[in-house]
């Protein structure tokens, strides 16, 4: 059994085609897929003493040790945990060049069972640059039975030399009816609105399907639905006090409806804040294209410093300001 339905047939593929397998694979696609989940469970299908078809036996000896994360013959290189083990941190911190060192001996060392020695680096953008490096080396010099999985949720961040020397796969996004029947069996009441929130990907639909994640983002609309009511600086001074998991979540879901809001002015459709379509239409009317267009650049340069603002509240006053902004000269006429 996988552990999230949308993985059945790419496990499938990748177990028919073991044999043919690179010995590097970089498996990459959006956050909230589960692809490490994916990664967890091809590895236990390749070191499963008694697998049925591409299905791993989970009672064994090896399954039992993959579960458990202490199979002697696999490898997992994860950021360094610190006491802030929040997502805005972990996003943030890297994997270094000692780990990358560490994880290369392991797979020179022969093999605990005679089978696989596997290597998962997950994310493996938050390799640094000198970890990156340490880690070619290993993928120029191929070891009999070394399988390394680098698992990203942004390729884009990883070096060239390291993508061209692995073999891609690619994590879609799963079909919408099956993600959402999925998010039903959750508990999620709305899983439509979740799932076009989160870009598609289910897990992260999940997640902001939380009851006080979507209180949340109820509050900020309820704002941005009424800018002629909106008091920015007064707003900003009771946001400042996010935690950086907050601010990020926030900024996310103003630059999807600034995102919404473009679109409709354009004549496209709505894609994330689908539950306020009526009212998205009608403050798309009124927006001022040219404004917004600013203002979507202004949340971009926001969204490259947003682990480290310098000042939110002043970040927060300018961005709330601007969107205000939005709307004002159509208000005037
Ligand atoms: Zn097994």
């Amino acid at each position: 059994m996988v552990e999230y339905p949308w993985h059945t047939a790419v496990l499938q593929n990748l177990w028919r085609g073991r044999e043919r397998l690179s010995h590097a694979l970089l498996l990459h696609g959006a956050p909230g897929l589960g692809k490490a989940a994916l990664a967890r469970e091809f590895v236990q299908l390749l070191c499963c003493a008694s697998t049925t078809g591409s299905v791993a036996c989970g009672v064994c000896d090896a399954c039992r040790w993959i579960q458990a994360e202490n199979h002697p013959d696999v490898h997992w290189v994860v950021p360094d945990e610190s006491e802030d083990s929040s997502d805005a941190h972990r996003a943030s911190s890297s994997i270094s060049v000692g780990q990358i060192r560490v994880a290369s001996e392991f797979l020179q060392r022969p093999s605990h069972y005679g089978g696989w020695r596997i290597l998962v680096v997950f994310p493996a953008e938050n390799m640094n640059l000198a970890a990156a490096n340490a880690l070619l080396k290993t993928l120029e010099e191929p070891l009999d039975n070394s399988l390394l999985l680098l698992v990203s949720h942004q390729i884009a961040r990883l070096p060239a030399t390291v993508r061209s020397r692995c073999q891609q796969i690619h994590l879609d996004l799963p079909d919408a009816a099956l993600a959402e029947d999925w998010l039903r069996a959750q508990g999620v009441a709305s899983p439509a609105i979740s799932l076009a929130l989160a870009g598609g990907a289910p897990l992260r639909a999940q997640e902001l399907a939380a009851p006080e994640v979507e209180q949340a983002r109820q509050e900020l609309l309820t704002n941005l639905l009424v800018p002629e009511k909106m008091s920015p600086l007064l707003l900003a001074a009771q946001y400042a006090r996010m935690s950086p998991e907050n601010w990020l979540r926030w900024l996310t879901w103003l630059q999807q409806w600034v995102h919404d809001l473009l679109s409709l002015r354009i004549g496209g459709l709505i894609r994330y804040h689908v539950d306020c379509s009526d009212v998205a239409a009608a403050l798309a009317v009124r927006s001022d294209l040219p404004v917004l267009w600013q203002l979507q650049q202004r949340l971009l340069q926001a969204r490259q410093a947003a682990l480290h603002p310098l000042n939110l509240q002043l970040v927060l006053e300018e961005i709330l300001l601007a969107y205000c902004a939005v709307f004002l000269k159509r208000n005037k006429q």
